[in-house]
């Protein structure tokens, strides 16, 4: 266990004691990882398998109780169907999804929940809010999710099951979340939002799983799904632990990808700008995951990409839809919208010279694709049915293959 009250801000590098978010200059904090917690070596043996508290001793905390303790600890698939695209790469994948509510949010809330006591909640009105609702619920906490007003039903039920207090808040969404940190702070809620110092330190373990997967290297590109840049944010500062400690000597390029209809990171990238400034409205994507049109960390996930390297890159609704369709037939993977950005990426990273033969390339997919609506609304129409007596025929027309 290493602490959580040293927290240190990535822009203007003040360092202090506090239980807050944001440093006074604006920007997140995260939580300084001492260089004498992380030593050189990886642990020994596999540890407490199947989850992220294998690295408990480089973390702010050990495991909660419930479902927490299962967070990370998620599958690395390699698959060849898609290096292709990667100009002659070889790709992997970072099966999220594998995560107890089906994303990487499980990371961050289970440590969130570890580091604290009494109510925790959250600001969402989709994964984050199913992430803290559940892993609350199984630590048996009491736990208040502030979801927007014109939430859809079929998620208000997702997230209701799990037992929270539901708080559907009228008014301007987007204030809500430094509202939120506020409120918390004043009220002893621990609010665990897209970015905060907890969150980052949990999500950090991506990047401990993905370089310990290939040590002694290191992945030369990781590409990955942004929207409030927390996720980003994190890789980024696990893997500066590692490289402090000497455990890795070199970073991933860090390959970031947005929806074109909401691209405020990619935006930014391409003017060479120095900040994210927020864009006016966003349009709706499939990728509602990644529909952030004010990041929180966006101006520290733009420095993730820069500090090593990488690009950001913004793919359109068209181009989602069909990676997602090939997820699922080329790789046997179901994943959910955002997360299918990744693969629609590979062409526009490949000509920016971000990928490439010889390339170790892992696409992060960052939450499963079992509880969406199917990618292809045609294929759910039944075909037609087949009698019993004309199975071996269709069965022998499918596989060529006729006995006697
Ligand atoms: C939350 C989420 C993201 C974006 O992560 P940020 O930390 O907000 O940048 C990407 N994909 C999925 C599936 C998510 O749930
Ligand atoms: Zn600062």
């Amino acid at each position: 266990m290493t602490g959580t009250a040293d927290r240190r801000c990535h822009a203007c590098g003040a360092r202090t004691e506090t239980a807050l978010a944001r440093c006074d200059c604006g920007e997140p904090l995260w939580i300084e990882t001492p260089a004498t917690a992380v030593s050189e070596d990886w642990p020994d043996g596999p540890g407490p398998t199947g989850s992220m508290w294998r690295y408990a001793d480089l973390l702010a905390t050990d495991a909660p109780g419930g479902v927490g303790a299962a967070a990370g600890g998620t599958p690395l698939v390699r698959t060849p169907a898609l290096d292709g695209d990667a100009d002659g790469g070889r790709v992997r994948v970072k099966v999220e999804g594998a995560n107890p509510t089906g994303t990487f949010k499980d990371r961050g809330t289970a440590l969130g929940l570890a580091a604290t006591e009494g109510p925790v909640g959250t600001v969402s009105h989709g994964n984050m809010a199913l992430s803290v609702a559940a892993t609350a619920a199984g630590a048996d906490r009491p736990c208040v999710v502030l979801v927007p007003d014109d939430i859809p039903e079929g998620r208000l039920g997702q997230i209701a099951q799990f037992d929270p207090t539901l708080l559907r808040v009228a008014g301007d969404y987007g204030r809500l979340y430094e509202r939120s940190l506020a409120v918390g702070a004043d009220r002893d809620v621990a609010f665990l939002n897209s970015d905060v110092p907890l969150r980052m330190e949990g999500q950090k373990t991506l990047a401990y799983e993905l370089c310990e997967a290939f040590a002694p290297e290191v992945p030369d590109a990781v590409v990955l799904p942004v929207s409030s840049g927390g996720n980003a944010s994190a890789v980024w500062k696990g893997l500066r632990d590692l490289r402090a400690a000497g455990r890795i000597d070199r970073l991933p390029r860090l390959c970031l990808v947005q929806a074109a209809a909401c691209a405020p990171i990619a935006r930014a990238f391409e003017d060479g700008a120095e900040r994210v400034r927020p864009l006016e409205g966003g349009e709706e994507t499939v990728a509602y995951s990644i529909a952030n049109a004010d990041p929180p960390s966006g101006t520290r996930a733009l420095a993730a990409v820069r500090a090593t390297g990488g690009t950001v890159v913004a793919v359109d609704d068209d181009a989602i839809r069909s990676a997602r369709r090939r997820f699922a037939a080329e790789t046997g993977l179901g994943i959910e919208p955002a997360s299918a950005t990744t693969l629609a990426a590979l062409d526009a990273l490949g000509e920016r010279g971000a990928v490439g033969a010889g390339d170790d390339v892992v696409l992060v997919a960052t939450g499963t694709g079992f509880r969406e609506a199917p990618p292809d609304p045609d294929a759910t129409s039944p075909p037609d049915p087949v009698g019993i007596d004309d199975l071996d025929a269709r069965i022998a027309d499918l596989t060529g293959f006729r006995s006697g």
